[in-house]
């Protein structure tokens, strides 16, 4: 059987190499029309800030290690043009010489990947405009910086790349603007989740030009540009790095009629098998099944593109491995804070039309606060109010973010619930967690609403506005119209409380106002926890 695999990185190495150890007499060939196969695409970011020091350390497997440990023949700086599906032979070209051959297969693996878009604007094409895909990309920008001596940048686009490349500038000592269309950093994130963010990265110096597009690109000066924003304004850079998204790579696809998906990646079912039987595509080239929603979406991350380029090789080896679907479980770093989420968003839910969910925001800290180094986790947790079913999580914090999000990844893929969360043992000692983990409290507090143990309202709804933190917090901010009942004397000011008005109780972040809701319902009012706390206002509410 011989194997044809077009893009080397990070779903077509995997394929490679899991079909290699299920199959010794293969004929496995790899194809990449860049200089290299399986580099860091992820660690470019650290490259160009220097946090990663040389460039071979991008390169984690070269083509001599694929020949010797692997026996796959690889083809670098070879570019697949077409294939012809009757033949079944696919044409290749020498990217150097222009040189073409035609190579047989019995089964074809694509993995092309997604290219960054560069949208049609003026001025595009001008020098010192860098996408970042590749590492002779990375090396273009760390050259520019160096020979122009850069001192500004824009970075168009705040999601992942973009806000990676924002800190990596910054550290390289630019003066860095970032210009985001959305009105929010972080486009996976609700916007009150991305506030936090947003906030650090100003506090890091990164100047946030949210809510605007860019209209265009022009010279100004000796070497410097100017990116043009639609609300007209001139952003002044010596570097502009374009991160505004990808687009999957359909084009050998489209030439050989494969069947697309309606968000335009390359079609497949859960054997990675696109609309012909003997031609597999994996990775950010293709449409997958959104695991929380069932709906088809495109989510470019390489954990997925390496189990899909795991199970194309089961498959392709006689077995009937199945991909579950893609959850966009995230994590990206910003001057030490940590942003992740996974699962499905609000904003994902509301547009999908979704009714049957809750939210609850919580504040926990990363470990025991009596133990030196404990860092306030920011989070959010979304989840089906009919059966309490885990739908989405998002996290903010210096610490312990990942931890926490990987295990509702977990129960998310397992289709938990957040009793299950409640009820997760996890691993505790004072330096790393809690005897109640941040997890258990995300279970805890969701179940508590879901058993009705706490009634939960949000910010802007109607009521009679209760504030149970201490005097001098609430002389520090507080919410107009609320009346300030310290958690610690309710029991005995409870006659100033009305008895025919929802009362709405809310602290610092959620927990007192819990103990005063409980308080309250036990004494026969009607009472509703305020999720999130005042914390969770400052970020909702407009200010
Ligand atoms: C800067 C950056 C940072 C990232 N950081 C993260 C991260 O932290 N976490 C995360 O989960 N994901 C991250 N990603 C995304 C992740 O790298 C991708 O999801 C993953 O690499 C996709 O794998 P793939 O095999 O589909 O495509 P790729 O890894 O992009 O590989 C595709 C390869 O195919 C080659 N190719 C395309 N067409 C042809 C053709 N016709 N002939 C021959 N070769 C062809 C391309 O040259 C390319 O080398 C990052 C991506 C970038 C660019």
């Amino acid at each position: 059987m011989k194997v044809v695999i077009v893009g080397g990185v990070a779903g077509g190495a995997s394929c490679a190499a899991r079909l290699r150890r299920l199959d010794e007499d293969a004929e496995i060939l790899m194809v990449d029309r860049g200089p290299y196969v399986s580099f860091a695409n992820c660690g470019l970011p650290y490259h160009v800030g220097g946090v990663i020091e040389k460039e071979a350390s991008l390169l984690v497997a070269d083509e001599r290690l694929f020949r010797e440990r692997f026996a796959i023949r690889v083809r670098t700086r070879c570019e697949v043009t077409s294939i012809s599906t009757e033949n079944k032979t696919v044409e290749l070209r020498n990217v150097e010489t222009g040189e073409v051959n035609t190579e047989p297969y019995d089964k074809l693996v694509l993995s092309p990947g997604a290219a960054p878009i560069r949208p049609p604007l003026p001025g595009i094409d001008l020098p010192g405009i860098f996408t970042v895909r590749t590492v002779p990309d990375a090396r273009g920008i760390r050259a520019w910086i160096e020979a122009t001596k850069s001192k500004r940048a824009v970075v168009v686009g705040g999601g992942f790349i973009g806000l990676e490349m924002a800190e990596n500038l910054i550290r390289r000592g630019l003066d860095v603007t970032v210009v985001e269309l959305l009105d929010q950093v972080m486009p996976p994130l609700d916007p009150e989740i991305a506030r936090l963010v947003e906030t650090h990265l100003k506090k890091h110096g990164v100047k946030l030009a949210l809510g605007d597009g860019v209209a265009g690109f022009q010279k100004s000066g000796e070497a410097g540009l100017e990116v043009l924003t639609q609300s007209g304004k001139a952003h002044p850079a010596d570097l502009v790095i374009l991160a505004i998204g990808v687009r999957p790579e359909t084009s050998l696809a489209k030439l050989a009629g494969l069947a697309l998906g309606e968000r335009g990646g390359i079609r497949v079912d859960e054997h990675m098998r696109t609309s012909n039987p003997d031609i597999f595509a994996v990775g950010d080239a293709v449409e997958v099944k959104d695991f929380v929603t069932g709906q088809w979406t495109l989510i470019p991350l390489a954990g997925p593109a390496n189990r899909q380029g795991r199970i194309a090789a089961d498959v392709i080896a006689g077995r009937d491995s199945r991909y579950r679907g893609t959850q966009g479980t995230a994590i990206c770093g910003i001057f030490g804070l940590a942003v992740a989420s996974t699962g499905a968003s609000e904003k994902l839910l509301v547009r999908t039309g979704e009714k049957d969910f809750e939210k609850i925001y919580l504040n926990p800290r990363s470990h025991a606060g009596y133990y030196p180094g404990a860092k306030i986790l920011s989070m959010k947790i979304l989840f089906r109010k009919s059966d309490g079913r885990l739908l989405g999580a998002q996290a903010v914090g210096e610490d312990g973010v990942d931890k926490r999000i990987d295990a509702m990844a977990m129960v998310i893929q397992m289709g938990g619930t957040v009793q299950d969360l409640e009820e997760s043992e996890l691993c505790y000692a004072p330096q790393f967690g809690g005897a109640k983990d941040p997890v258990n409290f995300a279970g805890m507090i969701a179940a508590d609403v879901l058993r009705g143990d706490m009634p939960l309202s949000h910010w802007g709804e109607d009521g009679f506005l209760l504030d149970v933190r201490d005097p001098e917090e609430f002389s520090g901010g507080h919410a107009p119209d609320a009346l300030n009942i310290p958690l610690n004397a309710l029991r005995s000011r409870l006659g100033e409380l009305p008895r025919d008005r929802e009362i709405l109780v809310y602290c610092h972040s959620g927990q007192r106002a819990y103990y005063a809701t409980r308080i309250l319902l036990q004494n026969g009012f009607a009472a509703r926890n305020l999720s999130g706390g005042i914390l969770a206002r400052e970020i909702l509410l407009p200010k």
